[in-house]
This record gives structure tokens, C-alpha cells and sequence, in this order.
């Protein structure tokens, strides 16, 4: 399928030069110029296709410019884009609804970003617990602001911006029993992943969440599940706590959760969600009318089009396929949950990206020795054979 040549801005050598003059140089990026992008195919500014099983960095769930999003952002573009939260709109209250519905959570707080909706929970579990500190899990991903960072496990990205917020401690992820023993009196919540993402879909013990879970009750901790990446489907059920059965006091939601267009959500348990009175935090563009719009739609149509079902269907295929067909030397296993899978190598990978590239297929590595593949649900069959066509050819 070609792409007809759209007018563009500017040229791929025009954009790269604006770039590197302009641009703050904090990412290190791949040399396409992107312009376009339906289902699970973006273009280059040059009409080169991929399929695109990066999709945003697990966001484009439902496809590129899926024409409900699209149609109800131009709607709600014309009638009301943003006003203060110090006024009500007529259709936040009715998102924040829907996402109590799906989260089965209380309560709603409007961010922008993953690592906003962090920010919230920290600041929501030392307010209701009147403590400190906070353990995380090795290899976790929680954002980049400070408090977020606080709780990140990289210490690349750690070390240059501290002193960071105080009173963080990691332990080993999967192992419930370092929980206990890091627990010390002063932790006003455990974050976790339930299944870590930048760490390189990791997917802990059957039985550990429900172990930590019991720890933090009887410790008087709160247990914060950060859903930014595996919420909204990507799992192939609503949220990935559902696999364990288990309830935080809060949880956090971004990516996917409005088809494209930034919103991040800190969801919370009525009891917990009360320590926030007004005035305790806040969002200039938290919840404005356009993301509500976009989430609203992103939610319908997710129900709508069966597309939890379609994350479990498609992502079995991937994960089945690339286990049959990717018997390179370095690799090792594939492994995975829903549309959230990982070729574990037992090299680093980084290099694969290129050359994958090249073949018309957008990958990305975590971790250094993982391949990871979050595309949108709606990939066809055939999109996920080609992919897995020049996947089981690549080579280090
Ligand atoms: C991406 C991510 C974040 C940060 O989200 P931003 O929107 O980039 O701030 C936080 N937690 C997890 C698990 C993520 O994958």
C-alpha cells in the first residue's frame, strides 16, 4: 500500500538539521521523518511504510488515527477544548465515571502523563498514611519528574539529578518476602509494575502480588499499581491486575488511556482518595475537555469493537509465532501477557533495531536484552506474519 503523496512540511534531511539546531537533544532517535499513520502502519515523510510495533511506546492501542478518536477529538476541538478545573465541564465527570467503572476504582484524578499520575499517588499515600517512604522494584520504570524519578530504578537516569526525594528503597521485583524485610515502620506505599514494561516485560510469580498485597495490609502500607503501560487493554484484559485478582489503594493509568492524546489518571479507593482535600493538588490541563473526549471515545470503542479480545487473540499469535519461527542463537525464550511481549536475547539487541528498521518493521529494545512488541491491537494476521518474517531473519 502506498502512501499518496501527501503535502509535507519539511523533508527528512529539513527535519533532522531542525532538529539537532533546535531541539533540546535528550533522545536518541532513529533517522525516519514520520508523517502518517492508520491501524498498525505509520509513513515516512519519503512514503516508506512500516508496521509499527512500537505504537508510541504502548499508546496507539487502538491503531494510528482511529476515525472515532479522531472524529470525537474534532468534535469536542470545535465546541470546548480547555477551561479551568475550576469549573465543571459536561463531560469529565462523565469520564471520570467510565474509568471508575473500568479501573473499579472511587475516585479520579486528572493528570497528563504517566509520571504526573505518579507525582498524585506519591503525594495522595503520604498524605493518607503520614508517612515517608516508599519501596520499589528493581528494574522498575516509574517516570521522569523528580518524585517519579525518585522511585526509578536506573541509577543513569537517577544519579545526575539527585538528591532525589528521600526515603526510596528497592528490592529484588518478584520476591515478596525482600517487601517484608524492607518494610521499616516509615513506608507509605509499594509501587509496582504488575508486569514491568521498560524493565523488559517481566512477568512476576503467580502468587506475588497477592502475597504483597497481605504484607502491605498488615504493615499499614498502601499498595500503588502503576498501569501506565499495561493498563488499557495491552494485556489483554482492562487492567493487568486482573490476571492476579488483586486490588491496590491506588492505581496509575496513562498511555493508552485516550487513544494518542496525553492523559495520565491516578485512580484511588474511597478511603484513600479522601485524604486529598481542596487545594492538595492539581493540574492546570488535567481532564480538559479535548482528552476527555479522546478517552471517552478510546474506551467505547474498545468495548465496542472487542478489542480486549482481539489484545489476547493477536497477541497469543505474535507471541506463539515468534516462539516458533525465531530460532536465531541469540535467542532465548519469548515470553508475555496479552499484546505485551518480550524476545528475551541473551545479548544485547540495541542493533536490531536498525536493521529491523530497515525491512519495514519498527521494534525497539529494553532493557538491552530485550525485543520488545507493544503494537496496537488491531494488527491484521498478516501484518504480525511479516513482522515475524523479518524478526526470524535478523541477525547480530
Ligand atoms: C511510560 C511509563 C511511565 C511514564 O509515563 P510518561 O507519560 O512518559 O510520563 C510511568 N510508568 C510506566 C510503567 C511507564 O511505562
Amino acid at each position: 500500500m502506498a502512501q499518496t503523496k501527501a503535502k509535507v512540511r519539511l523533508s527528512e534531511e529539513e527535519a533532522i538539521a531542525k532538529d539537532a539546531r533546535y531541539v533540546v537533544q535528550t533522545y536518541g532517535r532513529q533517522p525516519i521523518v514520520l508523517t502518517k499513520g492508520k491501524g498498525a502502519l505509520v509513513w515516512d515523510v519519503n512514503g516508506r511504510e512500516y508496521i509499527d510495533c512500537v505504537a508510541g511506546i504502548a499508546v496507539n492501542n487502538l491503531g494510528h488515527c482511529h476515525p472515532k478518536v479522531v472524529a470525537a477529538i474534532q468534535e469536542q476541538a470545535a465546541k470546548l477544548m480547555h477551561t479551568s478545573n475550576l469549573y465543571y465541564t459536561d463531560i469529565q465527570p462523565e469520564l471520570a465515571e467510565r474509568l471508575a467503572q473500568i479501573t473499579k476504582m472511587d475516585r479520579i484524578f486528572f493528570a497528563n502523563s504517566g509520571t504526573e499520575s505518579i507525582e498524585a499517588a506519591m503525594k495522595l499515600a503520604r498524605k493518607r498514611t503520614g508517612k515517608k517512604g516508599f519501596i520499589a522494584a528493581e528494574h522498575c520504570f516509574h517516570g521522569r519528574t523528580m518524585g517519579a524519578l525518585s522511585i526509578t530504578h536506573k541509577s543513569k537516569y537517577r544519579e545526575p539529578f539527585e538528591p532525589l526525594v528521600p526515603g526510596a528503597r528497592f528490592v529484588p521485583y518478584g520476591d515478596a518476602d525482600a517487601i517484608r524485610r524492607a518494610l521499616n515502620g516509615d513506608v507509605a506505599a509499594v509501587v509496582l509494575e504488575p508486569i514491568q514494561g521498560e524493565g523488559g516485560v517481566q512477568i512476576p510469580p503467580k502468587d506475588y502480588l497477592a502475597e504483597v498485597r497481605e504484607i502491605c495490609d498488615k504493615a499499614g502500607t498502601l499498595l500503588i499499581f502503576d498501569e501506565v503501560q499495561t493498563g488499557m487493554g495491552r494485556t489483554g484484559k482492562w487492567f493487568a491486575k486482573e490476571h492476579s485478582g488483586v486490588e491496590p489503594d491506588i492505581m496509575c493509568v496513562a498511555k493508552g488511556i485516550a487513544g494518542g492524546f496525553p492523559m495520565g489518571i491516578m485512580a484511588a479507593q474511597e478511603g484513600i482518595a479522601s485524604a486529598f482535600r481542596k487545594g492538595d493538588h492539581a493540574s492546570t490541563f488535567g481532564g480538559n475537555a479535548l482528552g476527555c473526549a479522546a478517552a471517552l471515545a478510546t474506551i467505547k470503542a474498545i468495548e465496542g469493537e472487542h478489542l480486549l479480545e482481539r489484545s489476547r487473540e493477536m497477541g497469543d499469535y505474535l507471541k506463539k509465532e515468534l516462539s516458533i519461527r525465531c530460532k536465531q542463537d541469540f535467542v532465548d525464550h519469548v515470553r508475555g501477557v496479552g499484546m505485551m511481549v518480550g524476545v528475551q536475547m541473551n545479548k544485547d539487541g540495541n542493533a536490531l533495531v536498525d536493521k529491523a528498521r530497515e525491512k519495514g518493521v519498527l521494534i525497539n529494545v529494553a532493557s538491552d536484552t530485550v525485543i520488545r512488541f507493544v503494537p496496537p491491537f488491531v494488527i491484521t494476521k498478516e501484518e504480525v506474519d511479516r513482522v515475524v518474517g523479518v524478526v526470524s531473519e535478523l541477525a547480530l
